[in-house]
């Protein structure tokens, strides 16, 4: 007999355990994909619009579905309940916005060279899409990778968090509610390390979009090459928040305390820097900690509740780590920096919001990802030197500046170095309609989202019709007129 491995699902908020699930062994994975090799053969061939009705429906499916989403997802995940709803409402429109691509899928007609010949591109379908996926935004980056890969023809074997992996189920039962036909759509739970790598090894997934760590894209990335994959990643941020000394401080302080510790800072574009103008240095250091010390830690599903859980046991000693990283170095330690565990906080993982002051910005903590609620306030002295600053890091995800000063604002959108810049607006908020990714270490130069993402899901085909009856020869045979 198979013996058959399986994993829960805790909920970081309580240690409740949510569900069971069966790990996927390669055997499973395997067959996932195979399943969805042959359902390719037949849903390429649906027509496109038919395709985006499907995630038409989806997303009223979704809308229906969303309070019970997000109930479930401050359970799962933790996120608290407004944040949870943004989570779904994201994964809705990006339903509504690529089923809108179902009747565009443009490709262009261009004039050809030669007499009676007809030249056009079209966008076609890759076959199965391998997508593994990060347990911070559960539904809605599962939404960013399905919805695309569905319109554009391409089936699907997607492999979920294994942190958050009730939520990905209930996302694939409600797009077959949606009608979406058996096969095209394949889920298979478990670890990184044996289900992610042995659906990044199989030779019958041409496509892998992959968000998650720097480092564990990298490792997909090298695996990915020995079948000549295309590879579409989504990876890490250390995103700054530029505060000038023309800025509105109390639109900063909305800004800063929404990015660096909604979602217990969470969110690949969390702000886990501040440089401020020295100007009004003090003045932000000091709101900022008031913020923090006034925040209430607790469940999601708690209407007031303003910092979640974070995700794991692992999470919540990285993070605390980091506070002793910062306090080693030298940086000063403002606010938190502690596990809090009063009462019933103790059966979660819960951290203090953090704010470091002094940091330099070459410290570990201005530089490396932390992924939680700890933000560093480092001091600058002019624009050039905050830009400097901004940039002087691996990746380059998010980026933002609140000053009032149109002229440092539109150099502030020509020269950071990110794939996403907020002006007078922290450094989260994107809207599904326009790219969404990184430059320098948080991708390889794709986007996700927007019309950027058909990209990932299609190949080009240039087709060349030639209705002259007689062999036309390219580069030849218009060299003479009417010929
Ligand atoms: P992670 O890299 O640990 O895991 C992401 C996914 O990859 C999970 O499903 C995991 O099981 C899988 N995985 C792990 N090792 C694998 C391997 N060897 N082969 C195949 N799959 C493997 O990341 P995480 O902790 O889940 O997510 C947090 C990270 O994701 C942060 O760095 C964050 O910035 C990043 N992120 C980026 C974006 C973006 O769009 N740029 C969005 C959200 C999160």
């Amino acid at each position: 007999m198979v013996e058959t491995k399986t994993f829960e699902s805790t909920s970081p908020a309580t240690g409740e355990v949510l569900g069971t699930l069966t790990e996927a062994d390669e055997g499973a994975v395997d067959r996932a994909v195979e399943t969805a090799a042959a359902a390719f053969e037949e849903w390429r061939l649906v027509p496109a619009p038919r395709r985006g009705e499907i995630l038409f429906r989806f997303a009223h499916v979704l809308e229906r579905e969303k309070d019970a989403l997000t109930d479930l997802m401050t359970r799962e995940m933790g996120k608290v309940k407004a944040e949870a709803g943004g989570d779904v409402q994201e994964a809705i429109d990006m339903s509504y916005y690529m089923a809108g691509e179902g009747r565009r899928l443009w490709g262009q007609t261009t004039p050809s060279e030669l007499q009676n010949k007809f030249n056009m591109s079209v966008r076609a379908p890759v076959g199965v899409v391998g997508a593994i996926t990060p347990w911070n935004f559960p539904i809605a980056i599962p939404s960013w990778k399905l919805a695309p890969a569905l319109v554009c023809g391409n089936t699907v074997v997607l492999k979920p968090a294994e942190d958050t992996p009730l939520l990905a189920q209930r996302f694939v039962e409600l797009l077959t509610e949606a009608g979406l036909p058996e096969g095209v759509v394949q889920i298979v739970h478990g670890y990184g390390q044996t289900t992610g790598a042995a659906l990044v090894r199989d030779r019958r997934v041409p496509v892998i979009t992959f968000t998650g760590s720097r480092e564990t894209g990298i490792a997909v990335t090298k695996s990915a090459a020995d079948n000549l994959k295309h590879v579409h990643l989504e990876l890490g941020g250390k995103n700054a928040i530029i505060v000038m000394d023309d800025a509105d401080l109390d639109l900063a302080v909305e800004g800063i305390v929404w990015s660096a510790f909604g979602t217990s800072g969470q969110r690949c574009t969390a702000a886990s820097r501040v440089i401020a103008h020295a100007d009004v240095y003090d003045a932000l250091a000091k709101r900022l900690v008031e913020r923090a010390e006034s925040m209430r830690l607790g469940p999601g599903w708690e209407d007031d509740t303003d910092i979640g859980p974070v995700i794991n046991k692992a999470a919540i000693e990285k993070i605390h780590s980091y506070t002793q990283i910062g306090t080693g170095e030298g940086a000063k330690l403002l606010t938190g920096g502690e596990i809090a565990s009063d009462g019933d906080l103790a059966k979660g993982f819960y951290y203090r919001p953090t704010v470091f002051a002094d940091v330099e910005a070459g410290m570990r903590i201005a530089q490396e990802e932390i992924f939680g609620p700890t933000t560093a306030l480092i001091r600058v002295g002019d624009f050039d030197e905050a830009i400097r600053v901004a940039n002087g890091i691996k990746y380059g995800l998010s980026s933002s500046i609140f000053t009032r000063d149109v002229n440092r604002a539109f150099r502030a959108m020509r020269d950071l170095q990110a794939g996403i810049t907020y002006i007078n607006a922290g450094t989260t908020g994107a809207e599904v309609h326009l790219p969404f990714g990184g430059t320098k270490d948080t991708g390889n130069g794709h986007r996700e989202a927007g019309q950027a993402a058909l990209d990932v899901f299609t190949e080009w085909k240039s087709i060349y019709v030639d209705y002259s009856g007689k062999l036309q020869r390219a580069q030849i045979d218009n060299q003479e007129p009417g010929a």
